[in-house]
């Protein structure tokens, strides 16, 4: 027989090990990745090497110590958060102002120098990173908060902004930036909107196209784009903040961000679930998505291959024992009674229906990060693999777990583990496959046949981390011809020159 719901609740609970926050992507100690270029096989575009006039017009324009060349320092801007691709640029530029950036931009387009905009560094699909030497634009130093207005929610900031340290800043004026991702002490407000960044936090307050109010922007050619609105409603001719989200650092370098934040809900709840089959886990959304209605923030799913690797590589442990597959979900609202009193009926029915074997739901502060972090810190473990395979494809959620369970068939032996976790909520699948060591054969067993079964699934072959350099060669797979060539002469328009991030985005 079952515990009861509170009963398991509370058991539970005191098995939830304190775990470490995971607030800043770290680094491993590894050894250097190999160039991109090499290991890629890219050939590098017809820009200008950089010579000693350029380096000459630089310092006059930032100083020498907003300028990085020394070989050691660049390590870690021209290698990403993978550890995976390593470009080889030989300059760092750290702006502060979209002055300065219309300059830099100005001054290269006009001596064809490419440009590899940089925030967190924390791209997942090599956009943040060069792939030769092109020169990196950091935004590390565009670090201020313009204003936050309480009454609005509206904050105004710089594209530098650590994502973490603006939700501190306007939880102070009771707010939050409706924008919640494992890399938030690192990623920036300005990658963030580059890349479209979804979250743990999309399915409820949904992603940057609806919750940017206004940006602004510089072209490839230095002039800059004014589109710093605050308003909700400005149908006043094209959107065109719209063109920037999601662009990869191709059409521009967003320099400042309006963000419509959110009152900051004042209780909170985290149930931790396990299920015996993922049509059970199905049965558990729906019925989270009736039951709890407005108070759900968040609903993330992980299979016990998942578990079984962050127990492996980072030991941690499921609070609630083993199941074959887990759910996490949030309720967010202002009022406590009424929320708990919805979450606990929830679980009831939940768990008298056999959609859910066991639980455990966190109220406190600390115990709701605990379980948090069973969920946030599993890319920690990534850097601890011999090499992993990552994939974020989004998929109709009836086919969500399909692809899964495929891979371990197509992979069979070549494959160390193959698991799969996301944010169901979203229909977003991280599927990953962990091999003893990067190797070219595997990597052709996977690509494209995975984009093409995402493909045919009814689904998107990148879900939140955009195309970058890594899913570039893929764009014709996930868009008709016709489209591409349309994007191209965005591109055009925007960056004649192809300075702008080049080798990403597009095949
Ligand atoms: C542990 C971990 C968890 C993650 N979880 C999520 C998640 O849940 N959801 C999600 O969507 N992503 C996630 N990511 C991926 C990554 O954090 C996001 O893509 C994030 O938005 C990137 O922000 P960044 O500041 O690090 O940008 P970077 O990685 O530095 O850059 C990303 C892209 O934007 C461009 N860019 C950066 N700044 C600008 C600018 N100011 N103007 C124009 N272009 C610019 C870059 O050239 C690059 O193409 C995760 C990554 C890690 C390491």
């Amino acid at each position: 027989m079952l515990p009861s719901c509170r009963e398991s609740i509370k058991t539970a609970v005191l098995l939830v090990p304190k775990f470490a926050r995971f607030d800043r992507c770290v680094h491993t100690v590894r050894l250097k990745p190999n160039y991109t270029s090499v290991n890629y096989n890219v050939s590098r575009g017809g820009f200008a090497h950089l010579q000693k006039q350029h380096l000459y017009f630089f310092r006059d324009l930032l100083g020498e110590h907003r300028m990085i060349s020394d070989t050691i320092e660049l390590e870690k801007y021209n290698v990403d958060w993978f550890n995976n691709l390593r470009g080889c640029s030989s300059l760092v530029l750290k702006p502060k102002t979209t002055q300065e950036v219309s300059q830099i931009l100005s001054f290269c387009n006009q001596e064809n120098l490419a440009v590899s905009p940089q925030a967190g560094n924390t791209s997942v699909v090599g956009g943040s990173v060069p792939v030769f030497d092109e020169i990196i634009l950091s935004t590390e130093l565009m670090n201020k908060i313009i204003s936050i207005d309480d009454t609005s929610g509206v904050v105004v900031c710089q594209a530098g902004c650590v994502l973490e340290n603006l939700d501190t800043a306007v939880a102070e004026k009771g707010l939050m930036v409706p924008l919640d991702l494992g890399a938030k002490g690192s990623c920036q407000i300005g990658g963030n909107v580059s890349t479209n960044a979804g979250g743990l936090r999309l399915f409820r307050y949904g992603n940057m196209h609806g919750n940017v109010l206004g940006l602004e922007a510089v072209t490839a050619d230095g002039n800059i784009i004014e589109c710093l609105g605050t308003l909700k409603k400005d149908n006043t001719g094209y959107h065109l903040k719209h063109l920037f989200i999601g662009s990869e650092g191709t059409l521009g370098i967003i320099t400042k961000v309006a963000i419509q934040c959110t009152t900051r809900p004042t209780c909170q709840n985290v149930a931790f679930l396990g299920a015996q089959n993922f049509r059970k886990v199905l049965k558990t959304f729906k019925l989270a998505k009736q039951d709890l209605g407005e108070i759900l923030s968040a609903i993330e799913v992980m299979d016990s291959a998942t578990m079984e690797f962050i127990g492996e590589k980072l030991n941690i442990n499921s609070p609630i024992g083993d199941y074959p597959f887990y759910l996490l979900l949030e309720t967010s609202g202002s009022n406590t009674n009424h929320d708990s009193e919805k979450i606990f009926k929830f679980l009831e029915i939940a768990l008298n229906s056999h959609f859910i074997l066991n639980g455990t739901v966190a109220v406190e502060h600390a115990k709701i990060n605990a379980l948090w972090s069973v969920r946030e810190r599993i890319p920690e473990g990534f850097n601890l693999c011999g090499h992993l395979f990552c994939y974020d494809v989004s998929l109709p959620v009836e086919n969500y777990f399909i692809l899964v369970d495929e891979m371990k068939i197509h992979m069979g032996s070549l494959a160390d583990r193959v698991f799969g976790f996301g944010h169901l909520g979203d229909g977003n699948l991280h599927l990953q496959i962990e091999t003893k060591e990067f190797s070219q054969q595997i990597k052709d067993h996977l690509e494209p046949y995975i984009f093409k079964r995402t493909a045919q699934f009814g689904g998107s072959i990148s879900a939140e981390h955009g195309m970058g350099f890594l899913k570039a060669k893929y764009l014709n797979l996930a868009r008709p011809p016709s489209t591409v060539n349309f994007m191209k002469d965005i591109k055009q328009m925007f960056d004649p020159k192809g300075i702008l991030n080049p080798y990403k985005v597009f095949p």
